[in-house]
């Protein structure tokens, strides 16, 4: 099933996920869910928190974009970044190895808006995957920046946050308008005219 994937200004963007202790039947649909409106929109990543839900499960494709490389190892060892795709991480811990790099960021929440975030070049991930058997890996590049994106949605953290203040400063008046536009829909939807 599609679902919605909601805008800046949505208050559930800032909360913080709850941990995911088993995959339920229900978590199974969620991540199905998840993964169809992520490839429908084209997106590289989506978290629980873009689709309303304030829960520490996202899920990861960026086989999407060929122009952007992305680095894998498992076990020590490098690995193949397309077969491990798409990947599930439940209640992922990121440590970051490497310096800061910067790049461009987009986010299905911020229609639009792309700028440079800087972030570590690779992350060691540990989590649970999409079957509930504990997952680790290394990895860099486009993946690296795709998984620190998600894993701050599901801390309430937004890729605004880690913009320098000239690059927000830009983006402000587009910002502003877009977290009006949600409130007012949101609003418009809590009490319906004439009620
Ligand atoms: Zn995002």
């Amino acid at each position: 099933m599609l679902l919605r994937v909601v805008k800046y200004g949505t208050p559930v963007l800032r909360q913080k996920g709850a941990r995911v202790e088993k995959v339920t039947p229900e978590i199974r649909q969620l991540i199905a869910d998840m993964l169809q409106t992520m490839h429908a929109y084209k997106g590289i990543g989506l978290a629980a928190q873009q689709v309303g839900l304030a829960l520490q499960v996202t899920v990861v494709d960026v086989r999407g974009v060929t122009d952007r490389p992305s680095t894998l190892e498992l076990d020590g060892h490098p690995a193949d970044v397309a077969k491990f795709m798409p990947v599930v991480l439940i209640n992922p811990e990121l440590q970051p190895v490497g310096s800061q790099v910067t790049g461009p960021e987009g986010c299905l929440s911020f229609p639009e808006v792309y700028a440079d975030v800087s972030r570590p070049e690779e992350v060691i991930v540990r989590a649970m995957d999409g079957e509930g058997s504990r997952l680790e890996f290394k990895c860099g590049g486009l993946l690296a920046r795709a998984i620190q994106h998600e894993t701050d949605h599901l801390n309430g953290i937004l890729f605004i946050d880690r913009m320098t203040r000239d690059v927000k400063a830009g983006l402000r008046a587009e910002l502003d308008a877009m977290q009006a536009e949600t409130r007012a829909v949101l609003q418009s939807a809590t009490f319906p005219a004439g009620a």
